[in-house]
């Protein structure tokens, strides 16, 4: 008895010894609500950046299962952050995991061995990377990565522990980390007032916006960059979850399978792997008694631009949650919820239930639908460790198979020309290698003054074959897209989610020939070549870049394109109240003589660049009370007679895209858009790569290809009127069949033989009108020169 007496008084004293260190331990890792002052998902609560990176830093401090760090600065010089997240003992061996799952990512590097692909298999965590934030103004994102660190640094139960135990979980808080605090500065200012939950008036992302997720293949921004260069590319994740928000009037959640199409370079496995993973969680989700989720509705795979982990063995699982007015409750009626594209809001049907009733809709019921399916996604992670590991290895293996049947493709032979290098660069970020073919001659590339790229090369071209790891995202990427002719039940087409075309070849005009039987190159080892900035091409006279207060992707492109890319510091932005008071005149004595002479020493621009946008949006801009007062309005009558005059006076409008149809329409031009009107079951190009003709005379073609491309994507096609003074610098071919060159077109014959790009002479200055996007997403190098010399002349 004794003996026993003493064995409970010991075990007492263990509990006590426990309970008393957990507690410390509990005391120690801080809550959110602890360092934000309040717990994220509370009404009208927005955390700023460095409050995310705070908790996250005394997170890393008082926990063993989180590790943090930054990797690098966003484009506005805020840290670019993530943490890894799993057991002790597993973040103690950190380089182990990466060892093993950098050998199941290329199967060449075990020589195939199945016997050793299965001792891996068995040792190895399943990779997990969630990534929030991307869309700075679907703020549940990034408030519900502090909720997740959180669970999964203090949970005790056995499901967590075993997440911890089975998965390595990198998390980033904010993939914009500056769109955080643009939203918040915002929403801050706005709380309390009638304009409490609106959208602020400028862009989230200094250049791109929304498009910060069009750009998982060209990795134009830094932070793309980063996110690849430092944690995909390490870490090789099998599954990516990227944490969304969607409208606030549709499902109150979307998770994968996708919408069809599924683009053809997407391994079977993996569509496999997100149709399971996504009904999984669906499932799960209904099962803890959450309303109105979908599958397979509204979202398509059909692109590089969104997936980076479908060309690089994991999955892609989106999720999609309705949304508040950012941090501000909406309460939306049953009869105002809308229906989207696969599925019936009121109705329940397989791929959406149980229907939600409407009500009230909180930013807390938003974070606990993101979390709640962020735990769901792990625990399949972890109870399917293996299996995803065997599935990740299938897909590496199949993609270093040896391509020798007869008729397949073997890769892809590059032409070494002048963006040549832009195009190697990124084959070579995304992890494809390269090499030379033996006994051809030495080439340079000539020295574009707006890309700094003089390199000589061992040949006149590269091969790329198929056979290694990421061989389908060079074959995305070089290909010609055929987007299939999807209809609806009324014959009309049915829109993809973006764009139908992303062939980089074409976009960037580098020449790609298929090669269809096997060819041994010289690999060489991957380096990167220095396409760093260039001195600006331009000097002396000063671009405006018009900028609405309606924030438009486009603009910020623009801006990027020109300084990235060559003009440099000699371009700013007018905004529509500088228009209306005519402010396009000069402040101060100009300094540059060309100025000068031809602007009779009066205006500050020689150039106002118009980006895509709406004619309405250019001419009335936010509608009256929409907005705080200082940012209504459009250019209004009064910008468009101080415009006309500054054209007289020996000024250059150009137009992109639809905002040659504000020009069109406010300067009486003697063009016609003939795609007005079209219905869509008669016309529809949504984002494709046609061909174009070019007047190589014209200053504006000079040193250009006579055959050129151009991006299409809700354009204006031209007819010009008979004897009209107008010079048609791009045309489409006359012969329909001609002019799509990757994506989908339906109708092009309608738009054959148009003009594509036109310039007018008005008194001493002129308008040039693109009927397309030349700077598209800073991917169409083939056109840069034609927006560049329109500028410049
Ligand atoms: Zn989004």
């Amino acid at each position: 008895m004794t003996k026993n007496k003493s064995f409970f008084a010991t075990l007492r004293l263990c509990a006590l010894i426990l309970f008393v260190s957990f507690a410390a331990f509990a005391q120690t890792v801080p809550a959110p609500k602890d360092v934000l002052g309040f717990t994220p998902g509370d009404n009208r609560k927005l955390a700023s950046w460095k409050q995310v990176i705070d908790y996250f830093q005394k997170l890393d401090t008082a926990s063993d299962r989180v590790q943090f760090q930054e990797i690098g600065k966003s484009t506005l010089g805020n840290p670019f952050v993530y943490a890894t997240i799993s057991a002790p003992e597993n973040l103690r061996n950190l380089e182990k995991y990466k060892q093993i799952n950098a050998k199941l990512a290329d199967p060449r590097l075990i020589k195939s061995n199945e016997k050793l692909s299965q001792d891996l298999i068995k040792q190895g965590k399943t990779i997990v990377l969630i990534t929030c934030g991307i869309h700075s103004n679907e703020v549940g994102s990034y408030l519900s990565s502090t909720l997740i660190a959180d669970k999964l640094a203090t949970a005790t139960d056995a499901e967590t522990l075993k997440i911890l135990d089975n998965t390595i979980i990198l998390l980033v808080p904010s993939l914009n980390p500056d769109g955080v605090d643009i939203i918040k500065n915002w929403y801050d200012k706005t709380l309390g007032t009638k304009f409490e939950g609106t959208e602020p008036p400028e862009l989230y992302h200094k250049y791109v916006g929304h498009d910060d997720n069009r750009d998982w293949y060209a990795f134009t921004q830094v932070e793309t960059q980063l996110t690849v260069d430092k944690i995909h590319n390490v870490w090789h994740p099998q599954i990516v979850h990227d944490i969304h928000q969607q409208g606030a009037n549709g499902s109150r959640m979307f998770l994968p399978p996708y919408l069809p199409p599924v683009e053809p370079n997407v391994p079977k496995e993996l569509i496999e792997g997100f149709t399971e993973l996504g009904n999984y969680m669906a499932n799960d989700l209904r099962g803890k008694g959450f309303s109105g989720i979908t599958t397979a509705s509204t979202y398509d795979a059909w692109t590089p631009a969104r997936a980076y982990s479908h060309y690089h063995g994991g999955v892609r699982i989106l999720s999609e949650t309705a949304s508040a007015r950012l941090a501000t409750p909406v309460n939306i009626k049953f009869e105002d919820l809308r229906s989207g594209l696969g599925y019936d809001v009121r109705k329940e049907s397989a791929n959406f239930s149980p229907v939600w009733k409407g009500g009230e809709w909180h930013l807390r019921d938003i974070t606990n639908y993101m979390t709640t399916a962020a735990f769901s996604l792990l625990k399949h992670a972890s109870d399917n460790r293996e299996r995803w590991l065997s599935r990740f290895y299938a897909v590496g293996k199949e993609a270093v198979r040896p391509r020798n049947k007869s008729g397949e493709l073997y890769g892809f032979r590059i032409k070494i020309d002048d963006n040549f290098p832009i195009l190697l660069n990124i084959l070579d970020r995304a992890g494809v290698q390269h090499g030379f073919p033996k006994g051809e001659k030495e080439t340079k590339v000539k020295d574009l003054s707006y890309f700094d790229t003089k390199t000589t090369y061992p040949s006149e071209s590269v091969i790329i074959p198929l056979e290694q790891p990421y061989g389908a995202f060079a074959k995305a990427i070089l290909e010609k897209q055929v987007y299939p002719n999807l209809l609806d039940e009324k014959g009309n087409p049915i829109p993809p989610y973006d764009v139908t075309a992303h062939t980089l070849s074409l976009l960037m005009n580098v020449k790609v020939e298929e090669i269809k039987a096997p060819f041994k190159p010289n690999w060489i080892k991957n380096s990167r070549i220095n396409t760093g900035i260039s001195d600006c091409m331009l000097g002396g006279d000063k671009t405006g870049i018009y900028k609405s207060h309606i924030p438009v992707m486009d603009e910020g492109w623009t801006r990027w394109t020109l300084e990235k890319k060559g003009i440099c510091e000699e371009f700013e932005n007018v905004i529509d109240k500088e228009i209306r008071a005519n402010n396009l005149e000069q402040k101060k004595p100009p300094t540059s003589s060309i100025l000068q002479k031809d602007l009779g020493k009066k205006y500050l621009y020689k150039t106002i660049i118009f980006p895509d946008q709406s004619a309405n949006q250019i001419l009335n801009g936010f509608a009256k009370g929409a907005m705080p007062d200082e940012y209504t309005g459009g250019i209004g009558a009064d910008g468009v007679a101080n415009l006309k005059k500054f054209v007289e006076a020996g000024g250059t409008l150009v137009f992109l895209n639809r905002a040659s149809n504000f020009a069109i329409e406010q300067f009486d031009l003697p063009v016609k858009d003939v795609t007005q009107g079209l219905p869509r079951k008669d016309f529809f190009i949504p984002g494709s790569i046609l061909r174009t003709e070019l007047d190589t005379t014209s200053p504006i073609a000079k040193g250009m290809d006579a055959q050129s491309i151009a991006w299409f994507e809700n354009s204006p096609a031209f007819e010009v009127a008979a004897d009209a003074k107008v010079e048609i610098i791009a045309k489409y071919p006359t012969d329909a069949k001609n002019i799509l060159l990757s994506g989908y077109a339906l109708g092009a014959e309608r738009i054959a033989g148009k003009a594509a790009l036109v310039e007018i002479n008005i008194g001493k200055g002129k308008i040039i009108l693109f009927g397309f996007r030349p700077q598209y997403r800073g991917q169409s190098l083939a056109t840069f020169p034609l927006l560049f010399n329109a500028i410049a002349n």
